[in-house]
C-alpha cells in the first residue's frame, strides 16, 4: 500500500503543518470569536508571524523569507483558516497578495529595500486592484498614473475592498500597497496596467473608510483607499510600464489556490464540529448520529471535504510559483472548494441545531466567512467563465 500523502508530500511539509497547527491552537483559536464579534483585526498577532518565518513564506531566504513552495502556502492557509478565516484572510493579503507579488515581480532594489520589512512584520502590506466601479472587469478600472517631468508618477483614483488597507481603528493605512493603475492604451485601444508600490507617508495616499458590518471575515480589516494626486517615486514602479497584466494573472493563481485552502480549513473544522456534536447530542434516547438524515449531512460533508482536499493539494503540487498557465485548476479549486466549504458549514449548523446558530460554537462564523470566498479573489461566475474559455482553447485538458 502506498503511503503517499499529497497534503504533506515531504517531511518538511508535515513539520510545517504540525508547527502551524500547534501555533494556531495556542494563539489564533483563543482570539477568533472575540475578534469576529468586535470586528477587530489582530495586528500584533499578524506581526508576530514574522518570527515564525511565515510572513514571507514564499519569498527568497536572502531577503528574510522562507523560500517555500505552493504546497507550503496551502498548508499554512488551511491551518489558520480552520480556526479563524478572518485572520487567515489578513495573512493572505499580506503574504500572498503583497509579499509574493513583490518577491516574484519586483526589481532587485525594491526587493532588497522592502522584502525584509514585510517578511519580519515591521511593515504590513496590501494589494489594491478592485475599485468602487470595477471588480471582475479589471480592465475597466479607473485609477490612473501619469508620469511627471521629474520622473515621479501622479496617481489618482479610489480602491475598494482592500484587505489590510487600514491596519487599525484609527484609519492608519497599510505600510505599503501594491496598486494597479491605468497608464495608457495599446494600439488596439486596450487598457494598459502598471503596478506601483505606494508607501505610508507618500503625499496623497490615505484611507477613505474602514468598511464595517461585513457578513463575515470580520477579523480582517477591509478599507477604501484614496489616491489624490499621490506622488510615487519612479523607483516604485514595478516592472515595465503597461506590463502588469501578466504578473497580475500569475499571482492570481496562487491567490485562488490559497483562498481554496482557506475553504478547506473551514470545511475540515465544520465537519469536525458536527461529527463530535452528533455523538454527544442525544434525542429520542439515541445519539443523533444514528438518524439517517444526520448521516446524510455527515456522509456528504466527508465526501466533499475529501474531494476538495485531493483537488487542492493536487493543484498545489503542480503549481510553480512565479509562473502562469495553471489557471484552469486554480480557478477550478476555488470554484469547487468555496461552495463546498459553505455547504459543509451549513450542514454543521443544521446538525448542531440551535447551538450551531450561536457564536460560541464556531460554525455560524465559519458559514459567514465561507461566503466571502465565493466573491473575493474572483467570483464563482468569473471562475466559470475562465474555465470555459480555457477549455475552449485546450479541450484536450479533459482527456490528459
Ligand atoms: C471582504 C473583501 C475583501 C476583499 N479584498 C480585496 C483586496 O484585498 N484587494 C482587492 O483588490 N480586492 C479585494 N476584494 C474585492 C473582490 O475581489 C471583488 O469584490 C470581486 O472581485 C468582485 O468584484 P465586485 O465586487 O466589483 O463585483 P462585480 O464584478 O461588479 O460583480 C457583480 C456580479 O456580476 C457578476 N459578473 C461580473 N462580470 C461578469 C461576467 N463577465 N459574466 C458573468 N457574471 C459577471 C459577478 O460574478 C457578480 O455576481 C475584496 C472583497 C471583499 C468583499
Amino acid at each position: 500500500m502506498s503511503n503517499m500523502d499529497i497534503a504533506n508530500p515531504s517531511e518538511e511539509h508535515l513539520m510545517l503543518r504540525e508547527m502551524v497547527r500547534e501555533w494556531t491552537q495556542e494563539n489564533v483559536e483563543p482570539q477568533a470569536h472575540e475578534h469576529d464579534r468586535d470586528e477587530k483585526f489582530n495586528l500584533e498577532l499578524l506581526r508576530s508571524m514574522g518570527e515564525l518565518g511565515l510572513l514571507g513564506i514564499s519569498a527568497p531566504e536572502e531577503y528574510g523569507g522562507a523560500g517555500l513552495d505552493a504546497v507550503a502556502c496551502t498548508i499554512v492557509h488551511e491551518e489558520l483558516s480552520a480556526s479563524d478565516p478572518g485572520f487567515a484572510l489578513a495573512y493572505l493579503a499580506h503574504s500572498m497578495l503583497f509579499v509574493n507579488n513583490l518577491a516574484y515581480n519586483g526589481t532587485e532594489e525594491q526587493k532588497a529595500r522592502i522584502l525584509p520589512k514585510v517578511c519580519s512584520g515591521e511593515w504590513i502590506g496590501a494589494m489594491a486592484m478592485s475599485e468602487p466601479d470595477a471588480g471582475t472587469d479589471v480592465l475597466g478600472l479607473g485609477t490612473s498614473a501619469v508620469q511627471q517631468d521629474d520622473g515621479t508618477w501622479l496617481l489618482n483614483g479610489r480602491k475598494m475592498w482592500i484587505t489590510n488597507g487600514c491596519i487599525d481603528e484609527e484609519g492608519t493605512p497599510a505600510d505599503v500597497v501594491w496598486v494597479y493603475a491605468k497608464t495608457g492604451e495599446d494600439e488596439r485601444g486596450r487598457v494598459q496596467l502598471s503596478t506601483f508600490l505606494v508607501e505610508a507617508g507618500m503625499p496623497g495616499y490615505s484611507v477613505g473608510q474602514k468598511i464595517y458590518d461585513k457578513t463575515g471575515m470580520r477579523a480582517s480589516n477591509t478599507a477604501e483607499l484614496v489616491f489624490d494626486d499621490c506622488i510615487v517615486p519612479e523607483a516604485n514602479l514595478v516592472g515595465d510600464v503597461g506590463q502588469s497584466l501578466l504578473h497580475m494573472m500569475g499571482n492570481l493563481e496562487l491567490e485562488r489556490l490559497t483562498l481554496a485552502a482557506m475553504a478547506l480549513g473551514i470545511g475540515r473544522r465544520a465537519l469536525d464540529e458536527m461529527n463530535r456534536y452528533a455523538t454527544d447530542r442525544v434525542a429520542f434516547n439515541a445519539p443523533i448520529r444514528e438518524f439517517g438524515q444526520i448521516q446524510r449531512y455527515i456522509g456528504e460533508s466527508w465526501a466533499k471535504y475529501r474531494a476538495m482536499r485531493a483537488y487542492i493539494y493536487d493543484t498545489a503540487n503542480n503549481l510553480t510559483i512565479g509562473t502562469s498557465g495553471q489557471r484552469l485548476d486554480s480557478d477550478g479549486v476555488k470554484l469547487f472548494a468555496t461552495t463546498a466549504a459553505k455547504e459543509i458549514a451549513d450542514a454543521a449548523m443544521q446538525v448542531m441545531g440551535g447551538y450551531g446558530y450561536v457564536g460560541e460554537y464556531h460554525v455560524e462564523r465559519l458559514w459567514r466567512d465561507a461566503k466571502l470566498l465565493e466573491i473575493g479573489g474572483g467570483t464563482l461566475e468569473s471562475h466559470q467563465k475562465n474555465i470555459t474559455r480555457d477549455l475552449f482553447k485546450d479541450g484536450e485538458a479533459i482527456n490528459r
